[in-house]
């Protein structure tokens, strides 16, 4: 089935795609993951495969090595690595997110950076978050002065995927605290850079990935790495990341489905498999409602991205995604908990590890307060 994109993408047949993606999954996500599980260690070179396999750069265009493809094959790579690993999977969403800046708000030099990054020799972070502004984004205090042809750029990001791996922070920074929110400018920051400190937050999930506070002393930055893009292009980027973010959760939760209704056909007791008691198999046949659903959603929401629609027609959809999909990621891998019994509480089956990961689906890019906010305003409420 060949859908239509956003004008002048290139199109594939989405089946031959997801083939393309699951393989690569199998290939280069499986044997990968639990180690950097257990280290805490991001294996760059499962994103040097993904640039190979020409994983990152979906959606650019083809001058800078992109494949000029659209939101819904970015899902569609997303929800299949998702599948053997939704961590492995966030470096790429990261990647695609970060990468995407660059090439849709950067000057010349930029796109050089983006097109380093897609072909996999230049890894990138976005680092927006700080101790003091999570959701409250508005709040970014990093600051940015002009000194000549440079910036010197002092403060503290937080919780940063990546951010310790990364060759380039896509950071963003007050430019000029008088005009609040407006005030804000992404740069692009060599990690690198003399008085750049990256330290490794220890979390409970996202281990393949880990998240990093980076702590900016007096950091000299050329004009040249100023992007033209700040708070307006960060929220129109993270409506397509909820969308992204949604498919992450959507491969995770169809996999701990699968392994819960094997489990259940499988695990005895009372003689027979414990997926025979109406009582376990009606847990599963309503998780099952939860996978089918998140699918519509959050395909929905990514067709009518490429359809090519003003992002600001798009937001009830894709909010609605967001919400639905990180609610059900957590309902449906406690199923999957429960019917594992005690045993799903041993790091002999991944039951509790599917578990754990599924808690940071409704806390990043906007928690559920926040997508119901901007349900709200869509339905016309004055929701402040
Ligand atoms: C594993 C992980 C990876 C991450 N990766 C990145 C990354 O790569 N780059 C990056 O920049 N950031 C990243 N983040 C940050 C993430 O986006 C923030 O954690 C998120 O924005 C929430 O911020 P906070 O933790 O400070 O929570 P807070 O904003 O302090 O929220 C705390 C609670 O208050 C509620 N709340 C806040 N405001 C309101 C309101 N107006 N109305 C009602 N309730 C409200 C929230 O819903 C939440 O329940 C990551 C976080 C995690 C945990």
């Amino acid at each position: 089935m060949t859908v239509t994109r956003r004008p002048g993408a290139n199109t594939i047949e989405e089946p031959v795609f997801r083939d393309m993606c699951r393989r690569f999954a199998e290939v280069e996500a499986a044997p990968r993951w639990e180690k950097a599980d257990r280290e805490k260690a991001y294996p760059r070179d499962f994103y040097e495969a993904a640039a190979r396999a020409g994983l990152i750069g979906i959606t650019a265009s083809e001058d800078i090595g992109g494949a000029n493809l659209g939101a819904t094959e970015e899902a569609i790579c997303l929800e299949e690595v998702s599948k053997v690993n939704p961590n492995l999977a966030v470096s790429l969403l990261v990647q695609n997110v970060a990468g995407s800046i660059l090439y849709d708000f950067g000057a010349p030099q930029h796109r050089e950076l983006a097109r380093r990054n897609i072909a996999g020799d230049c890894m990138v972070a976005i680092a927006v978050t700080e101790p003091e502004a999570g959701n409250d984004i508005q709040n970014v205090s990093t600051r940015a002065t002009r000194d000549g042809d440079h910036w010197m750029l002092s403060g503290m990001k937080a919780f940063i995927t990546l951010g310790g791996d990364a060759d380039v922070l896509v950071l963003l920074a007050q430019t000029d605290p008088s005009k609040g929110r407006h005030g804000m400018q992404f740069f692009a920051v060599d990690r690198a850079s003399e008085g750049v400190i990256a330290s490794q937050i220890d979390t409970y999930v996202n281990r393949p990935a880990p998240t990093y506070r980076i702590t900016l002393n007096d950091v000299r930055v050329p004009e040249e790495r100023r992007l033209d893009a700040g708070f307006r292009e960060i929220m129109a980027g993270f409506n397509r990341e909820r969308i992204m973010v949604s498919a992450r959760w959507l491969g995770h939760m169809q996999h701990a489905l699968d392994w819960a209704v094997e489990y259940a056909q499988t695990r005895q007791q009372f003689g027979r498999p414990i997926g025979a008691n109406q009582s376990i198999a009606f847990q599963l046949a309503q998780a099952k409602v939860d996978v089918e659903a998140a699918r519509h959603l959050t395909y929905h929401a990514a067709r009518k991205w490429d359809s090519g629609v003003p992002v600001g027609d798009v937001i009830l959809d894709v909010s609605t995604a967001k919400l639905f999909v990180t609610q059900a990621v957590v309902r449906v891998t406690q199923t999957a908990l429960h019917v594992a019994g005690g045993w799903g509480l041993t790091s002999e089956l991944p039951a509790m590890r599917m578990a754990m990961d599924a808690l940071v689906a409704p806390v990043t890019v906007g928690s559920y307060e926040i997508q119901l906010r901007a349900i709200a305003r869509q339905m016309g409420l004055p929701c402040d």
